[in-house]
């Protein structure tokens, strides 16, 4: 698994359950990929950030827009 393949399934993962077959990948991924843990971080993070600044749990349409803003901003990094 490359980390392009990774960074849409831990978006994906906050959503619900991944199969078990791409979770496993995931984790093994993570264990040795530093940037995908931080980016997993950050996702939790910025979640729990939105999340309070509502008062309470986001959306799922919103949860997308914020993941697929900080997406684009992983993208323009490059
Ligand atoms: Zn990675």
């Amino acid at each position: 698994m490359t980390c392009a393949d990774a960074q849409p399934l831990l978006s994906r993962r906050r959503d619900g359950a991944l199969p078990p077959g791409d979770e496993a990948a995931l984790a093994a991924h993570l264990s040795a990929c530093p940037d995908c843990t931080r980016w997993s971080g950050w996702l939790d993070r910025a979640c729990r950030a939105a999340s309070a600044a509502l008062g309470g749990e986001m959306s799922p349409e919103l949860a997308t827009e914020v993941l697929e803003f900080a997406q684009h901003l992983v993208d323009t990094r490059k």
